[in-house]
Parts: C-alpha cells; structure tokens; sequence
C-alpha cells in the first residue's frame, strides 16, 4: 500500500515536471516567436546624428518630445471609469462593411482635369493627387493596425485598392508613429513605388530600420517643410498628441501636415487633441485649405487631450480655414468604446449647426473639383445601416 502511494507520488511528480516543462518551452517558443515577429514592426531608438538634431529640437525636453499645451495621456484618476467605458455595451463595429468603391491600376492612369483629387483608402490613409505630386498620408494597408497579425484592430472594411494597383507616389507622409498611423508591412510594400517619405522628426528611424534608405527620408520638425517639384511644399504643423511604438514614449515627434500646391491646398490633421492657438496659427500661416481631412473617431471622456471629438473636428476645420471637411479615422478600425457611428453622426449635427460643408467619401470613391458627388445630397444607402435602433441609411446625406 504505502509502496504503491509512494509510486503514484512520484508518477504525479514526473507528470507536474513534464507539464512545468512543456510550459516552459511553450512560454521560452512564445518569446523566441514575439522576438521575431516583433523585431521589425516596433521599430528602432533614435540615436547618433538624428539624435542629436531631436535634442536641438524646441519641442523636446527632458528627454522626450512634448506638446506646446499640459497634455495627460489618460486623466489622472480615471482608470475606473476608463474600465466602465470598455465595458460599455455600444455597437462598435457596423453591422456591415461601410460600402466600398473599389479602384484599380487605370482608375489613377487619367490625372485629375482640375489637378486635384482625393481618394480615401481609410482610417488616415488618403491618396491626395495635388497639382501633379501624388502623395500618400499614413498608410496602412494591411488587415489590422497592430504589429501581430493575429491580435489588434481588425479592419472592418476592405481596401479600396491594392498595394500593387496604387500609382507611383511621390511621397509619404506620415503624422506619427502609431501602429494605425505607421505600418511596417505597408512601408516595405511601397517601397519600390515611393520617392521619398516626409515624416515628423526621429520617425526616420523606423524607416531605416524597415530598409528605406536614409537618402529618401526627409525628417522634420513643426514649421519645416520639404518641397516637390511642381512647386508643391509639405510643411509639417503642429498636433496635440503623443507617440511611441512599444515601451517607449514620445521619443519621436507627431505632427499634422500642410500640403500647399500653387493651385490648391489640403490640411491633413493627423491625431490631435484640442490647440485653438496652434490651429488657428496654422490656418494663418497656409491657409485657407481646399479641404481639410481630420479625425472625427477614437475619442474618450477620459482623454480629452489627445483625441478631438466630432464637434472640435468642425472647430479645428473652422480655425484652420477649411472650406470643405473630409472626415478621417472612423469606419475602419475600432479603437476606442463609442458607438461606431457616433463620430459621423456627431459630425454631421455639428457641421449643420457651424454651418460647414462636408464631404463624406465611401471609402475609395474620389473627392474633388472633378468630382463633385459626395458633396451632393445623396441617396439613401443600403437598409441595415442601424445603431442602437437608430435609422442610418441616411447618414452619407
Ligand atoms: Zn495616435
Ligand atoms: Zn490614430
């Protein structure tokens, strides 16, 4: 009896030793495979000459860059009820994909008439075709907006155009370095086709890590431009917002762009919280703008910072001196506990009420003088567009 209580002991000991074991080796494969997959999309730490330059810059300080206004992150304090939004029971993706006009190779091949044509890829990524420059803002093209591909936010609508149907680019522009915002498959995937790629300062360093040669990375700080031919300049504004890729925080610098052609002008807003001092400066420094193209979705009560809501995208619009507003970030990714409609909804009684004009694109259908269509009232879209028990089918009116 005790001979055979002392085997099953020591059998159940074998047994825990190979269970310790095997999740040991689980655990020691899962670094090794994290290592891996992870090296390239987080990036690199700037240093040498550019972290020299980063140094000088007047937005950094006490080793990191900083906003012009007191900015928190999250509000201190907040966690809890952070954790009361997460479990909020909104609908936060659409019961359907957002309706998408697909592009192809030839739909680019015929240049805008007007030289001005907008296409909106999604989230942030738009193809602007500005006075014969072809550029191309924060581009993320895969399926989610994270460095795994098996974890993060998941793409709720299918790109309008494919990677290798996308004309050749002058230029890249990034606003900062987020993973829906700076994606390194996407990088490496335009590579061949891209010219150059005009990024906020320190952002170079990811580039050079995903092999962009460092001779087509043009890195600037706020109030630095870059110019194209065709007398086309990228002036790199301010943004009221942070960066960092992993661990690290704000060790590369965010911005919103300018993009002034002799003909026309756009404003890209990037990320950003609330700066009326900054935008208003923007506006009279480069504007006014064409169109403007600014996020209206991932904001949250408890980071009013870093993130506009609806009706400040139509106050940013104003200050900035938009003529037209193209909403950005929303409909693509989910990332923040609003309803996935709210943005556009908020938007639109916002712009009623400011009297602003917008331009709602499907995703992939152009914008501009040459194609005036999603500036015109517009029919009722397809039926099941419903949120919370709301009738949407005439939310691209
Ligand atoms: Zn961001
Ligand atoms: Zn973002």
């Amino acid at each position: 009896m005790v001979l055979s209580l002392r085997k099953q002991r020591s059998r159940s000991i074998k047994v825990l030793k190979i269970l310790l074991g095997s999740l040991a080796l689980a655990v020691l494969l899962f670094t090794v495979y994290l290592f891996f997959s992870l090296r390239l999309p987080l990036g690199a730490d700037p240093a040498g000459n550019r972290l020299r330059r980063i140094k000088a810059s007047p937005n950094y300080q006490n080793g990191r860059f900083v906003n012009t206004l007191p900015t928190d992150i999250m509000q201190p304090g907040t966690t809890w009820k952070t954790v009361l939004m997460w479990l909020g029971s909104e609908r936060r993706v659409p019961p359907a994909p957002l309706p998408v006009v697909f592009q192809n190779a030839r739909s680019f091949a015929q240049k805008p008439a007007s030289g001005l044509r907008i296409t909106w890829l999604g989230h942030a990524t738009f193809l602007v075709e500005l006075d014969g420059q072809v550029i191309l803002t924060d581009p993320v093209l895969g399926e989610r907006a994270s460095p795994l591909p098996w974890i993060g936010a998941k793409r709720l609508h299918p790109l309008p155009v494919s990677l290798a149907d996308l004309p050749p680019l002058d230029a890249v522009v990034i606003s900062h370095d987020h993973y829906d915002h700076l994606d390194c498959d996407s990088i490496r995937g335009l590579l061949p086709k891209t010219k150059r790629f005009i990024v906020p300062l320190g952002i170079g360093v990811h580039l050079e890590r995903w092999g962009v040669p460092a001779d087509r990375i043009v890195e600037l700080n706020w109030w630095e431009e870059s110019s194209l031919p065709g007398q086309v300049r990228l002036v790199a504004t301010p943004a009221r917002h942070y960066s960092g890729r992993f661990l690290k925080r704000d060790n590369t610098l965010w911005a919103s762009w300018a993009l002034v052609g002799p003909k026309h002008r756009i404003y890209f807003g990037g990320d950003s919280g609330m700066s009326a001092g900054e935008f208003k400066t923007i506006g009279e420094k480069l504007g006014p703008f064409d169109y403007t193209l600014i996020k209206i979705g991932a904001y949250g009560q408890t980071w009013p910072d870093i993130h506009i809501t609806p009706e400040e995208a139509v106050l940013v619009h104003s200050l900035v001196q938009g003529k037209v507003l193209v909403p950005a970030h929303w409909g693509t990714f989910n990332l923040a506990f609003h309803a996935w409609d709210d943005p556009i909804k908020r938007l639109q009684a916002a712009a009623r009420r400011g009297k602003v004009p917008l331009a709602i694109p499907k995703p992939g259908e152009p914008l501009g003088p040459d194609n005036p269509s999603p500036l015109a009232p517009r029919k009722a879209i397809e039926r099941g567009y419903t949120s919370d028990g709301t009738d949407l089918r005439g939310f691209y009116r």
